[in-house]
């Protein structure tokens, strides 16, 4: 496995959640444990993305992604200039990819339907501008609970049919297994897709929150080994980023060991 830390997983995707490391913190320990990638939250690197960057590669690091585009479609979607900013910032840091959650229903609409096609056409619109920076986007389809407020795009074979729509040459898919697990037409729905990025966390057989209850590789119900296989199935062989939101469990504890754990689990997993 070419195992990278999503900073999620230490809690950093929400402000104040996890021990609060910096991001030099967070770089030091993934080295000093041979984990290669780290994807940040845009919020941990408060205008020092470059800096942030060359500390990383100086570390011997890569940057494999970039958390995440502001929200395209729903109550919260951003203007242009903020999307545009975020694609600028992932430049600055130096990341290959940046994350898409792509928002939910439209105000006062009803249903998914007004929120896919606002997507489609904003992703058409920024994606030549990321491509310009040389930035890949990935199109993170979420599980179907998320899909008031959060993601308009539920299932992979829509992901797929959207950017076979657009057809730009640096718009892919994010697999994640949390938002996945449960879809069996996962190796048909990736067929002649391509994908940017591979997150891997379990689902726990009795979740009990359904934003920061992840659970760590193994102790859950996902079949991890499927989903990978139909991710490599792609051509896919860039890097398997560990991303556990976990408020009650993981963010507890200190983040060396969290980053042990993962270490010695995704050696179980090959
Ligand atoms: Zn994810």
């Amino acid at each position: 496995v070419k195992l990278a830390l999503n900073t999620g997983t230490l809690g950093h995707n929400i402000e104040g959640a996890g021990q609060g490391w910096s991001p030099e913190q967070v770089i030091d320990a993934c080295a000093a444990r041979g984990i290669k990638g780290v994807v940040f939250w845009r919020r941990e690197l408060k205008g020092r993305a470059q800096q942030v960057g060359d500390y990383a590669r100086k570390a011997g690091l890569d940057l494999p992604g970039l958390c995440r585009l502001p929200l395209l479609t729903g109550r919260e979607a951003a203007p242009d200039h903020e999307v545009e900013a975020a694609i600028a910032e992932t430049a600055e840091l130096g990341a290959s990819v940046l994350t898409i959650v792509t928002g939910g229903v439209e105000p006062g609409a009803k249903g998914t339907a007004k929120a896919v096609v606002n997507l489609t056409r904003r992703l058409a619109q920024f994606a030549p501008k990321a491509e310009a920076m040389g930035v890949k986007l990935a199109l993170e389809p979420l599980h179907p609970l998320y899909a008031a407020n959060r993601s308009c795009v539920l299932t992979v074979r829509e992901g797929a049919e959207i950017l076979r729509e657009i057809g730009a040459p640096n718009l892919g898919l994010a697999i994640d297994v949390w938002h996945v697990w449960w879809d069996r037409t996962l190796p048909q729905s990736l067929h002649n897709t391509q994908v940017f990025g591979l997150h891997l966390c379990d689902w726990l057989h009795d979740t009990a929150d359904m934003l920061t209850d992840r659970g760590m590789m193994g102790d859950g119900v996902a079949d991890i080994e499927a989903i990978r296989k139909a991710v490599h199935a792609t051509g896919y062989t860039g890097y398997e980023e560990v991303e556990v939101f976990s408020a009650s469990n993981w963010w507890t504890r200190d983040p060396g060991e969290v980053l042990d754990v993962i270490t010695a689990r995704v050696k179980d997993i090959g």
